[in-house]
């Protein structure tokens, strides 16, 4: 009879025993006496452990020695209901295999309780804590959903491009894209730099967004969305902000900024959905170590209905707090994060969605209204996180959003294509986009942002 590989996962949930089987994964404990041995075994497939029962005597004693914290193990056995307290079944061991062993006296993770940025300083090993194996399988299963919850809904998923021509959007934000010599590069005669002579022949950075190739798609396939890397060389040292960091852009044709709204306030409470009936046994243990009220909070988003205000809302809402702020509150002013949280947490104690933001501080593809003053933007705010989506209504009207490049002062020749969308068969048309490890902070309770990307990219760091 050979002994099958089976997950964890599903041998604790299996309802027959009396099965020989085969189990690989870790150690993550052993304890027992001169008689049996316990061992506490884990593959990653879920956040429990199963128990290798073994019977000292019929192993041999430097084998035995040898099944330390962290060792992996191959493990053929029996699997029986457990007569211990604490599982419903258990591992006889038959047969015994060490891959390889792990040195007590230099294994790092030998007890709980390590703090995450010692944790984050051994990014290498941190998947092997329970934390980590919990966020990481909530990740992916966000990642799984995102893809569920577009297909399903006619949403086409559109690669745009990682390396960009286009600067329109981030100026000053880019990582720049080039394999001239940078101890000799190329001049003009004017002695700047000539790009003409660099790999593609102009200036190239890495994308900060995917929204404007996305538009492209969407004003033929009708739904688009993208679910990629975007960069920001931005010198923010905060818990929200990483220099590499994954978003999702659906950008819909036919959508009004209302329809975007609609989408936004659905989308979010399906992954939300997702994961409390996927996860939960992930979502449990975090709820239990770190943040004792995610449980609830989660729930709550998927129960009640996002509030919808204005800027000018927004605004007089803040006038009105009787709250010193460090940043200014005024009509005109970009929104801080602490004006963000004030109105999610304190003010209306649910996600807010803010529309209509002043022209002067969003970007130039935003619908105009009619009072000359504001744009069809859209963020919506989450409790403890703040701005988690940022979108809008897309200016259809070629004249006008011509008319918006040359008062930025965008290079019109670099924005051809984006503009013939509006010249060919336009269409009213809105996205967002969704910061995916703002969302994973968001559903796993954690509160830096270094810990729900496996390897973050920040200032000064891009270890591993
Ligand atoms: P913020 O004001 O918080 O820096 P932003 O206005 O620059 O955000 P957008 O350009 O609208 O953000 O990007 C869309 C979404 O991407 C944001 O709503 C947020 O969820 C996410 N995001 C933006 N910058 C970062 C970053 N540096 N790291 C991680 N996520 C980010
Ligand atoms: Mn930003």
């Amino acid at each position: 009879m050979k002994y099958k590989r089976n997950f964890v996962k599903d041998l604790l949930k299996s309802s027959k025993v009396d099965l020989d089987i085969n189990v690989k994964g870790w150690v993550r404990t052993k304890r027992g006496n001169k008689q049996v041995a316990f061992v506490a075994l884990n593959d990653g497939s879920t956040i429990n452990n199963i128990q290798i029962v073994i019977d000292v005597a019929n192993f041999n004693e430097e084998l035995i020695r040898d099944i330390t914290t962290g060792a992996s193990l191959s493990v053929n056995g029996k699997l029986v209901k457990s007569m211990g307290k604490g599982q419903n079944i258990e591992i006889l061991a038959n047969e015994v295999e060490i891959y390889g062993t792990a040195d007590p006296e230099t294994y790092p993770l030998q007890k709980k309780g390590h703090t995450l940025e010692f944790l984050r300083e051994i990014a290498h090993l941190r998947f092997r804590t329970n934390t980590f194996g919990a966020i990481f399988r909530i990740r992916h299963a966000m990642s799984f959903a995102i893809h569920k919850y577009f297909n399903d809904r006619n949403f086409y998923y559109l690669h745009t491009p990682i390396v960009t021509g286009s600067d329109a959007e981030g100026a000053g934000e880019m990582f720049r894209v080039t394999n001239l010599d940078m101890m000799n590069p190329p001049k003009t005669d004017e002695g700047k730099i000539d790009y003409s002579k660099d790999f593609f022949g102009k200036e190239t950075n890495l994308t900060v967004s995917g929204q404007l190739e996305g538009e492209l798609g969407a004003t033929a396939l009708s739904n688009i969305y993208t679910f990629g890397p975007t960069f920001r060389a931005e010198n923010s040292n905060t818990p929200r902000h990483l220099a590499e960091f994954w978003m999702i852009e659906p950008e819909m044709a036919f959508y009004d900024i209302h329809d975007n709204m609609d989408l936004a306030e659905d989308f979010l409470k399906f992954l939300i959905s997702y994961a409390l009936e996927n996860c939960k046994d992930d979502i449990e243990f975090l709820n239990k170590m770190y943040d004792k009220e995610l449980i609830e909070r989660l729930n709550f988003i998927v129960e009640n209905k996002f509030e919808r205000i204005s800027y000018t809302e927004a605004i007089e809402v803040l006038e009105k707090a009787g709250q010193k702020f460090e940043f200014p509150v005024k009509w005109g002013y970009d929104l801080q994060s602490e004006h963000e949280r004030y109105l999610v947490e304190k003010h209306y104690k649910k996600p807010v969605m803010v529309t209509d933001y002043p022209a002067i501080i969003k970007a130039f593809y935003m619908k105009q209204n009619d009072d000359g003053k504001t744009v069809r933007a859209l963020d919506v705010l989450f409790p403890r996180i703040g701005e988690i989506i940022g979108g809008s209504q897309r200016e259809e009207i070629y004249d006008k959003l011509k008319g918006k490049i040359n008062e930025m002062g965008i290079p019109e020749e670099e924005m051809w294509w984006y503009l013939e969308t509006r010249k060919f068969g336009t269409v009213p048309h809105s996205g967002f986009g969704l910061g995916f490890e703002r969302f994973i902070l968001f559903v796993t309770g954690m509160s830096n942002i270094r810990d729900v990307i496996p390897f973050p990219r920040t200032p000064k760091n891009a270890e591993f």
